[in-house]
């Protein structure tokens, strides 16, 4: 019998990374390219261009539908994409399940890339067998994602869970969003690197790297320490207020910084200070565990039915 798959992407505001993923989760051979720049026609182009290259690579078996995954905050049951950041010019707006659903006469199912990296979580890693949780991803800005009895929570247009532009400072740093002082201004990669180079004149840059550096260094430099501590701090501030918000028994935390052990430890045991006590008893602070693959996943169980 031939297997069934759903061809599956992640557009993200750098890469587009995609398979074919099969109903028990596995991801046949991940691949990536560069998000193309060229704006709406040029996206949708190499959007095409994967799904044909998925479908082609299919050898025999069955693509039964399409799943995408996408940055920007997506009404899923519309299949449309309300907002989307500067790095995917011409998003905004277009009906992308409508578009893919008429070209290929198949069905296409789409939702924003937290929400869908959850959904991964749920059925494929971190968070199987657990009904609430929170997700955070942490990276290039601040996502999220709120699981509430096994569903996500999409809110009146589909797009709750924005977590990273809860306020968390009055009158602080202004965020691409247009307001002030929002989480992703602390708790984002972006802002952990911006404060390293403001604070401690650039002498960690190169800039373009991971943070892995940084941690490394964390045993070495004082004023380094410091920087990280309050970074971990204010991460452990917006958990603490999704907490109360969610009462989740998990807060999973992914993306770039998941990976650092001495940060999740920093993060949690602050968080499990200024939680409170009757939310702490069940609550578990752990990292992400499919990684590149999340997002992938959960757009695949829409195609399967899950
Ligand atoms: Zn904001």
């Amino acid at each position: 019998m031939s297997t069934d798959y759903a061809a599956c992407m992640d557009i993200g505001g750098t890469f587009i990374k995609y398979s074919l993923v099969d109903i028990n989760g596995t991801v046949v051979g991940l691949k990536k390219k560069k998000t193309s720049k060229e704006g709406k026609e040029g996206l949708l182009a190499q959007v095409f261009d994967i799904i044909e290259e998925m479908l082609n690579s299919a050898n025999g078996g069955n693509v039964i539908g399409i799943g995408i995954s996408s940055a920007g905050q997506v009404n899923h049951w519309r299949g449309e994409v309300l907002s989307a950041t500067d790095n995917l010019p011409g998003w905004v707006g277009i009906d992308l399940k409508s578009i893919i659903e008429n070209k290929y006469n198949t069905t296409c199912q789409i939702d924003n890339d937290v929400k869908c990296a959850a959904l991964g979580e749920m059925h494929f890693g971190a968070a199987k067998n657990v009904k609430d949780f929170v997700c955070i991803t942490i990276g290039t800005g601040v996502g999220g994602a709120i699981v509430e009895n096994g569903r996500l929570l999409r809110g009146n247009n589909g797009i709750a869970g924005e977590v990273g532009h809860m306020v968390i400072r009055k009158g602080g740093r202004k965020c691409n969003c247009g307001n002030y002082g929002c989480y992703e201004q602390y708790a984002s990669v972006t802002a952990l690197k911006a404060t390293v180079a403001k604070k401690l004149r650039k002498t960690y840059l190169p800039y373009d790297t991971g943070v892995e550096w940084l941690f490394e260094r964390y045993n070495e430099d004082e004023r380094l320490r410091a920087v990280i501590d309050r970074y971990a701090e204010d991460i452990a501030l917006g958990i603490v207020s999704l907490v109360s918000i969610a009462n989740p028994s998990y807060v999973i935390i992914g993306g770039a910084v998941s990976s650092c052990e001495l940060l999740m430890d920093k993060v949690t045991e602050l968080a499990y200070e200024r939680v409170m006590p009757v939310f702490k008893r069940s609550l578990k602070i752990v990292r992400a565990l499919r990684g590149n693959e999340a997002s992938l996943l959960g757009v695949s169980t829409y195609i399967f039915g899950y």
